[in-house]
């Protein structure tokens, strides 16, 4: 039985008090005043969930090393669960990396890998972002199941553009199979969206980049309306790459206030390299790129293709943008991420029965320490 005292973020409130691990789950939570804290003025907060990931520190998924290498950094920035994500390799390519996520499900000695998020290969083309074109296609039955049969059950998340032709049955076959669907690289309007999400699609990914852009919100009524719709809809959650460069401080704080509390996730989008001195890096497909002032650009045409700020420093960037105390800001990538892929109950809180994930972070957002079912994994 391991005991972790000071101050905790429960779901609800923050505590001074006591977390008790007895057999990797959180046995009690107790309030307690006079305690003297373990490490000093930290939070003591449920691990966070991250939801996709390309890579971390030298690996780049998709290998099954770099995965379980992934695994071992995360920990590092109090990540315990996470979605090894990957992005414009062929289908085949896709099919290979969910067998290889599903036969590393259950793996211990880091952060829980979760699940696979796919990014494509069904995206628009003229929403391609950082994305190789040819790795790009619509949506079609018979490569919808055979990604669905590679994941041996194990849920997946797939970001999807919801308006290309094929999407909407798509969204309905990956849905009804337990995965989750998550809309990004898309031009969709409102009416789109409104049906993508009855088909089943529950988050947004990386909600103004290569989709809502701040420029087309100011100019066209259309993707006001689009946005709009996302604040608005009470079974999406939006996911928002809180580095400050992907989105302004001022974005991450009228997202917050549009989303709510509960609807609002903060997401890594994490680039080999992070953890790491800036310099030039190999993606997944070889293209290379280069991480310089917390971004990740490649290196032929200066497209910016991911971040390299980790989730504990995101949670600091909203504190501060979004006017909101630590507590608040943290759940946005520990509860938040975890409702919003539909692991709540095994994920993203400090309560009894639950696994012992926790972090603890500092007031300046270090991460002092990472703890996975009840066993430290991390200590600065
Ligand atoms: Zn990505």
């Amino acid at each position: 039985m391991t005991c972790l005292a000071g101050h905790i973020v429960g779901s609800n409130c923050a505590f001074r008090g006591v977390l008790t691990f007895a057999d990797g789950r959180i046995a009690a939570a107790r309030e307690d005043p006079d305690v003297t804290p373990d490490f000093g003025d930290a939070w003591i907060v449920p691990g966070f969930v991250d939801i996709h990931t390309h890579g971390v520190g030298p690996h780049t998924y998709p290998s099954e090393e770099a995965v379980a290498g992934g695994s071992e950094w995360l920990v590092r920035f109090g990540v315990t669960s996470f979605y090894p994500t990957v992005a414009s390799i062929p289908p085949e390519g896709y099919e290979a990396f969910l067998r290889t996520v599903a036969r590393l499900a259950g793996r211990t000695g880091g952060a829980r890998i979760a699940g696979a998020h796919l990014e494509g290969p069904f995206i628009n083309p003229v929403r391609k972002g950082g994305m190789d074109e040819h790795a790009l296609r619509p949506p079609d039955a018979d490569v919808v199941d055979r990604l669905i049969a590679a994941a041996h059950g194990e849920p997946f998340i797939i970001t999807l553009s919801p308006e290309l032709p094929g999407a909407l049955p798509a969204i309905r076959r990956f849905s009804g199979t337990g995965n989750i669907v998550a809309l990004g690289h898309s031009n969709a309007s409102t009416e789109i969206l409104r049906s993508a999400v009855d088909a089943g699609a529950r988050i947004v990914t990386h909600l103004h980049n290569v989709f809502l852009r701040p420029g087309e919100i100011e100019a066209d009524s259309v993707v006001r309306d689009a946005l709009s719709f996302v604040y608005g809809e009470a079974r999406l959650w939006a996911s928002v790459v809180g580095d400050l460069r992907h989105v302004s401080a001022d974005w991450l704080r009228r997202d917050y206030k549009g989303l709510g509390p509960e609807r609002f996730v903060l997401m890594s989008d994490l680039m080999p390299g992070a953890g790491l001195p800036e310099g030039e890096h190999a993606m997944p497909d070889g293209r290379r790129y280069v991480t310089s002032g917390g971004v990740g650009r490649l290196a032929d045409t200066g497209v910016m293709a991911g971040s390299v700020v980790t989730l504990n420093r995101m949670v600091m960037n909203l504190m501060s943008a979004a006017g909101i105390g630590f507590p608040e800001a943290s759940h946005a990538a520990s509860r938040n991420a975890a409702m919003a892929v539909g692991i709540g109950e095994r994920a993203g809180a400090l309560q009894p029965g639950m696994p012992a994930d926790a972090a603890v972070i500092d007031r300046t957002g270090n991460c002092l320490a990472t703890y996975v079912g009840g066993r430290a994994v991390h200590r600065a």
